[in-house]
């Protein structure tokens, strides 16, 4: 390994990347399915307002969720179709919200149609801001309003653009696909997220082994003439932490609560930029995504271009079936990711992947007494005390654990991942900051 390659000071892991099955996996565009399930709640914020009634018939790309609040964003049919029914579903992790259920049927808009692209440079940025949010688009890793991350107040100034394509999470390679295969598209948007911000310098973050995706970039960046750097790091966990990121990158420190535009910085992530390209260039609501299948209970491993509210049983189909019943079924990453138990959950705009766990994938869950070892205070990338906010939590002495850092927790696993004893640090913890925010904890 290039031990020249920067990274983040504190904490961190370098847990096995699992990727090498999957990444060399072109993009394949996922079978429409029959029935999708569109959450009213994809970002942060309030769940969009439902415009459609069960029997409307409904357009792919229509507008079928309005954002009444400023942290709301709006949310697309992703097919074309009858709306069966509108009815509160459970996220993964465990929010609830109305989603529609609509019906496959009729005509699609875009999908086999010629494809226009429309020019962008020299629109100024408030109408560029308004077309990110008539179309719905959102941070794929905050489900922040991409609007708002982008929106940068009057008296403030955005040192570095990041566009974050570490995805250091095990087995996701989505991104790492995007920057090969649509290295143009990527660098396109942005660019068109640097005539909004302003920032000093554009860059895009990369994992310092992904040299196909470093090579794809670099070629395109020059022939497009376009004035952003290619920053190689280090790929320790949780270097995909915005916080994290900027630390390896800028030196910048955040401030406890602090933002990234405190430290002078946007980040989006590189599915977000994709996003922002087909939003502004190719008028394009978000109704679909790229993300990792994986896991060796599927008979295949696949990067797919899913539809937004696709169930999680179509994806397993995809990938043609079951060779094992899987031990545990994840959506997201295996450090950060949302345990699910029911294939019914649907894609949402900030999943970036599922994984189909074979009982050899899984650690041994088996949890024993503290053994005060040290392993996570040493794993923890923001300097806290995993073992005693965990203890606290446990005794509900929640101002304590609050005063000790447990609201600047990034919920990242490392240390429930370093720990021999197996305790559920990151899971309690995380119950904690629900207690702390007014919801229901352990
Ligand atoms: S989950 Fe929280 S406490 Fe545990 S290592 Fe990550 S930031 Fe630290
Ligand atoms: S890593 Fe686990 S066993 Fe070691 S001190 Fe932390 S909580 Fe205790």
């Amino acid at each position: 390994m290039n031990v020249m390659w920067k990274t983040f000071p504190k904490g961190g892991l370098e847990p096995r990347q699992m990727k090498s099955r999957i990444k060399d996996r072109a993009v394949w565009n996922a079978s429409i399915p029959a029935l999708c399930i569109v959450p009213l709640l994809q970002h942060r914020g309030e769940p969009a307002t439902c415009l459609v009634r069960p029997r409307e018939t409904v357009r792919e790309g229509m507008l079928i969720g309005r954002a009444d609040s400023p942290d709301s964003c709006h949310v697309h049919s992703p097919v074309p179709g009858t709306v069966k029914y509108v009815e509160e579903i459970t996220l993964p992790w465990g929010d609830k919200t109305p989603a529609v259920f609509i019906e496959l049927g009729g005509e699609f808009n875009r999908l086999g149609k010629a494809v226009y692209t429309h020019p962008w440079e020299g629109i100024r940025a408030d109408r560029l801001l308004s077309m990110l949010a008539d179309r719905g688009v959102v941070g794929m890793g905050s489900g922040i309003p991409a609007h708002r991350k982008l929106e940068i107040p009057e008296g403030r100034t955005v040192r570095t653009l990041i566009i974050n394509g570490v995805e250091c999470e095990p087995y996701l390679c989505a991104d790492y696909r995007i920057m090969v295969e649509k290295a143009e598209e990527l660098i396109e948007g942005a660019r068109i997220a640097a005539a909004i911000t302003r920032p000093g310098r554009s860059v895009i973050a990369l994992a310092g082994d992904k040299t196909e995706a470093r090579d794809a970039l670099r070629k395109k960046i020059k022939e497009l003439k376009a004035d952003i750097e290619i920053r190689a790091l280090r790929p320790k966990y949780p270097l995909g932490d915005e916080r994290q990121l900027i630390k390896a990158l800028a030196g910048e420190e955040f401030s406890l609560g602090g933002t990234a535009l405190d430290a002078g910085a946007v980040v989006l992530n590189v599915g977000t930029a994709l996003a922002v390209y087909e939003a502004v260039v190719l008028q394009k609501p978000l109704v679909e995504k790229t993300i990792t299948v994986a896991g060796r209970a599927l008979r295949e491993q696949a990067n797919l271009k899913v539809r937004i509210g696709t169930p999680l049983a179509d994806l397993v189909e995809e990938c043609g079936g079951f060779v094992r019943m899987p031990a545990k079924i994840v959506v997201g990453g295996p450090m950060m990711g949302w345990g699910v138990c029911d294939l019914s959950a649907p894609i949402t705009k900030t999943t970036s992947g599922v994984l189909f766990l074979s009982p050899k994938e899984i650690r041994d869950s088996r949890k024993t007494n503290c053994l005060n070892c040290g392993r996570c205070l040493r794993s923890c990338p923001m300097g806290l005390q995993p073992s005693a906010l965990y203890k606290w939590v446990e005794h509900s002495a929640y101002e304590e654990a609050r005063e000790e850092g447990l609201l600047d927790c990034s919920e990242c696993g490392c240390c429930a991942y370093a720990c021999p004893a197996r305790l559920p640090l990151t899971r309690g913890i995380r119950a904690g900051k629900m207690v702390l925010r007014g919801g229901a904890g352990l």
